[in-house]
Parts: C-alpha cells; structure tokens; sequence
C-alpha cells in the first residue's frame, strides 16, 4: 500500500464524489473546482505522471479518453469541455498520480495558457 492521495481515493480509503468507475478507471470531482464542471479521471494503477507512462499502458490511457465525452456530456458538457494533464515541475503537476482534467462550463472557458 502507498501514500499516495488518488491511490487511496481508488481504494474508498478517502472519499470522493464519484462521476464513474470500473475495475480499471475512477472518475470523481475535483476537491477544488476551477470551473463550473471540473472533474478527473484517473487510472487506478498507480501511474505518477505522464512522463512515465509507456506502451504498457495503452489500454487503460485509451479508456481514460474514451470515456472523456461520454463522461462530460452526463455532466452536462454538451458543448465542450478542456482536458488537461499537468506532468511534472514544467507542468505544475500537484498529485503525482496521473489524471485527466475535464473542465467545462455554460460558458466558453478562458485562454488555454495565459501569457
Ligand atoms: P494537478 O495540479 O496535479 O494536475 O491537479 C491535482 C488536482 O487534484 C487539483 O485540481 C486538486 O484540487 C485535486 N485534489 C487534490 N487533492 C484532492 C482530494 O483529496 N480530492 C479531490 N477530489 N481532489 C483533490
Ligand atoms: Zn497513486
């Protein structure tokens, strides 16, 4: 067992409000939304970050997208959302288990990167 925040949110060790889940894949809102809709999807294989992801893990990546749209559209994302994956110090990445970023809103979200 590991320290690790998401790991034990995949566990049920910490609880979270879930979107979606599966035996490979836990969706849940983020604890410190910055849009209306902030939700991430993560793998529940203990993955740092994108940096260290590879081949192996082609599968469960392809899942995560895979269920990108279907995810924000039942959260009310019909017209389109943001997907983020922070990875690293250059990334600002906080949670270094991997996760994907839904983000969306009624209105149009703000520019990608500000300068
Ligand atoms: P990062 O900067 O690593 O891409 O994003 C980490 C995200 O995880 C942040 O948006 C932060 O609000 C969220 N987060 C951190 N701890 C928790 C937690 O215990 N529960 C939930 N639901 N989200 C968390
Ligand atoms: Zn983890």
């Amino acid at each position: 067992m590991n320290d690790c925040i998401f790991c034990k949110i995949a566990r049920g060790e910490i609880p979270s409000r879930k979107v979606y889940e599966d035996d490979e894949i836990l969706a849940f809102h983020d604890i410190g939304p910055v849009t209306p809709v902030h939700f991430l999807i993560i793998p529940k294989l203990h993955i740092p970050s994108l940096a260290e992801a590879d081949l192996s893990h082609q599968a469960v990546l392809g899942k995560m997208l895979g269920l990108a749209g279907r995810l924000a559209r039942e959260q009310g994302l019909a017209d389109g959302f943001r997907t983020i994956i922070n990875t690293g110090r250059i990334g600002r990445q906080e949670v270094y288990h991997l996760h994907v970023h839904i983000l969306g809103g009624p209105e149009p979200l703000g520019p990608m990167v500000r300068k």
